[in-house]
């Protein structure tokens, strides 16, 4: 069966020997006359699944041993919260606003806690990082936020040294998790949520250095606390089973490939053949400083106008779906996660290439 080139930025595409894979194993998990979605989360057959999950993507990360790997629930969102009630400890937290998601991790924690701002690029329409010159770090921040990739304006950090501070690190890294090696030691937690480079919604990663846990309220929620999580093994209450199964079968398919260091060389391949394609044409634009363009999510323009509903539509007769653009920018938004083999980026520059020949 044909399948199509989905560009969404999530749930996005997951890769076909994973879905084949589940699949096969859907009504009968290794022979154990069940399938993953109906097993108990407290029995052995699960444990097995979640430890060599976790296993692996601590491999994949290089996660050192002083950090817990939390497997949660409620999306990146619920972190926006999460983090500040967590960590803040009556304190106040930095945010670097570079994009719509960092925006609204700066709203939320504002909400839960104290947080102030760094910098926030949004009268450049978040098309640019700040420059040093423009960073106003508080020296006792409980620590700094940022999206090191920006899902919706395309905006990606390229190099976290920029943004060095004394102040622990933590990191939105959902639409770019897994898709380049990372030196995890650089951060107190990152967190993402799954359905962009890891797997089915409704799980989100946690990977949060072992010093911060603790530090929460006694009044917090039990679900949301961090540290009673690690506790559990993110089994204070049924964890989201089938996701974490799935993303288990991503970690392997991602060992396969080489690991990240090779999933990097890839990936900056696919997101040089769509910059290049774009800017060598005169009808597409992308408005992002090239230094800090995302390898993952590509949104461009088109010059002329009138031209958007039919250039979605002939996209979806060559199979490229969902490549529409984020109201908030407009436009299109290629998103070109790890599953998004090479030959689909191929097919929508040559799409691409084609339509401007007769519209542009
Ligand atoms: N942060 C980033 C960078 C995102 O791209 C998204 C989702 N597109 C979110 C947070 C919110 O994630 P969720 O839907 O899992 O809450």
């Amino acid at each position: 069966m044909e399948r199509t080139y989905n560009f969404s930025a999530g749930p996005a595409m997951l890769p076909r020997e994973v879905l084949e894979q589940a699949r096969d194993e859907l009504l009968n998990w290794h022979d154990c006359g069940l399938s993953v979605m109906e097993m108990t989360h407290r029995g052995k057959d699960f444990s097995a699944i979640i430890a060599q999950a976790e296993a692996d993507l601590r491999e994949l990360l290089g996660v050192p041993a002083n950090y817990k790997v939390l497997f949660l629930q409620g999306g990146a969102t619920m972190q926006f919260a999460q983090i500040p009630l967590n960590l803040l400890a009556g304190r106040s937290a930095d945010y670097l606003v570079t994009g719509a998601w960092s925006k609204k991790a700066f709203k939320e924690a504002q909400k839960v806690g104290s947080a102030r701002l760094v910098a926030t690029t949004e009268a450049s329409n978040f098309t640019r990082l700040p420059a040093a010159s423009e960073l106003e770090f508080d020296p006792d921040a409980a620590y700094l936020h940022v999206c090191s990739n920006e899902t919706v304006h395309g905006v990606e950090i390229h190099d976290l040294s920029a943004f060095r501070t004394s102040a622990t690190i933590v990191a939105d890294m959902s639409s770019h998790i897994l898709s380049r090696p990372v030196d995890i030691g650089q951060y107190g937690l990152i967190y993402g949520g799954a359905q962009k480079n890891i797997g089915p919604a409704g799980l989100t990663l946690v990977i949060v250095r072992e010093d911060l846990l603790g530090r929460a309220p006694t009044n917090l929620p039990t679900m949301l606390d961090y540290a009673v999580q690690a506790e559990h093994g993110s089994m204070l209450n049924t964890p989201p089973t089938y996701s974490i199964y799935v993303a288990g079968l991503v970690f392997q398919w991602l060992k396969k490939q080489g690991g990240l260091a090779a999933m990097e060389q890839t990936n900056i391949a696919k997101a040089k053949l769509l910059y290049q394609a774009i800017d060598n044409s005169g009808l597409y634009h992308n408005p992002v400083e090239p230094a800090c363009r995302s390898r993952m999510n590509v949104p461009f323009t088109l010059n002329k106008p009138g031209l958007e509903e039919l250039f979605v539509a002939e996209a979806k007769k060559q199979n490229i779906v969902s490549i529409k653009g984020h109201k908030m920018v407009g436009g299109m938004r290629a998103s070109i996660y790890n599953a998004m083999p090479p030959q689909g980026v191929q097919a929508l520059v040559d799409f691409m290439q084609d339509f401007e020949r007769r519209h542009g």
